[in-house]
């Protein structure tokens, strides 16, 4: 058995003091992966933070920007009139993930701490690089239909498994931090890291460090918005490839602004700045879809069992796009 100590924290600084003092501790949400990495004795704390009773409000400002306490839960923010109503992609992307119990005990701060289910990783026979840095990679050479095609590395090519982080990619998110050398924020498609050579540091932060919020910039055509996902079941099914979308077409049809990340392809949510650049200014055609597609994943290289992931993440792209111009019509 191994030991650790429990604690509540009633605030940030009382979560970092707490967290301060141990040698291997761990903030814990919902436990909706947490606890199963302990079981599996992949993680092994000497002490949990719990860190549900931080602020879960979920602030609709002024400016039309949203705050979401940390602690807030996966399917509140899902339920929530002005995520719905403004950031619609952020909703459907929660509602694909999971199942109803578990979005109810995920908190926000969790879902995006929540780290990868390559089969490797969870099992302790198998060489991981990120379980056991300088072990090795079963997975290049084994099972690797759910790995990546982008970003990925001779260390590690596993995938980031959140359906909520494609969406904040997507969104120009801002994470909220707090540490003992005070409070900072980064931009969310610079919060995880891509494997390189150090696939068990997976995000920028510090030691003791804690997400405190997560911030939605104003996007006014965020209301356009969506998010598909495909998998090999209906529900309860970790991405094939994800996409999160948002189109603004001018009154001659053209591309006047988007919004696209990938989901299922990469070890962090992957931005697709090629395909917007590609976009902009484009007349919202198949033709110049498909274009960006092929932009975005031209540098995808496929692995065993996951090469049919390029064109199938292009087939979506282009699908859910001609979804947004139709509607646009
Ligand atoms: Fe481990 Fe990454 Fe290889 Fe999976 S892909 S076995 S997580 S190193």
């Amino acid at each position: 058995m191994i030991e650790f100590s429990y604690a509540r924290a009633e605030d940030a600084p009382g979560a970092i003091r707490l967290s301060s003092s141990a040698a291997r501790p761990k903030y814990l949400g919902g436990g909706t992966n947490l606890v199963d990495l302990m079981r599996e004795t992949v993680e092994r704390p000497d002490a949990l933070v719990d860190v549900t009773g931080l602020s879960s409000d979920i602030e609709a400002r002024d400016d039309g920007s949203l705050l979401i306490g940390a602690a807030a839960k996966n399917t509140a923010v899902a339920a929530n009139r002005v995520v719905r109503t403004h950031f619609p992609m952020l909703s459907r992307a929660l509602l694909s993930g999971a199942s109803g119990q578990i979005r109810n005990m995920a908190t926000v701060g969790g879902n995006i701490l929540q780290r990868t289910r390559c089969t490797y990783f969870y099992d302790d026979a198998s060489r991981c690089n990120k379980r056991a840095p300088g072990a090795g990679c079963d997975a290049i050479d084994g099972f690797n239909r759910y790995h990546a095609i982008l970003g990925a590395s001779p260390s590690c090519v596993a995938t980031h498994p959140s359906d909520m982080c494609v969406a904040l990619a997507a969104l120009d998110a801002l994470v909220h931090l707090e540490g003992p050398n005070g409070r900072r924020m980064l931009t969310f498609v610079d919060f995880h890291r891509l494997p390189a050579g150090r696939p068990d540091v997976e995000t920028e932060l510090g030691p003791h460090e804690l997400i405190t919020a997560i911030e939605l910039p104003a996007l006014p055509f965020a209301t356009h918005s969506t998010y598909r996902k495909v998998r090999d079941r209906a529900s309860y099914a970790f991405a094939l490839v994800s996409v999160a979308a948002a189109l603004d077409l001018g009154p001659d049809g053209s591309v006047r602004d988007v919004r696209l990340a990938l989901g299922g392809v990469a070890h962090k949510p992957w931005r697709a700045w090629k395909a917007e650049v590609a976009l902009r200014g484009q007349q919202a055609t198949p033709d110049s879809f498909r274009a960006a597609a092929e932009a975005e994943l031209a540098e995808a290289s496929g692995l065993r069992d996951n090469t049919f992931k390029i064109e199938l993440g292009k087939r979506v792209i282009e699908a859910v796009l001609s979804e947004l111009a139709g509607e646009s019509a």
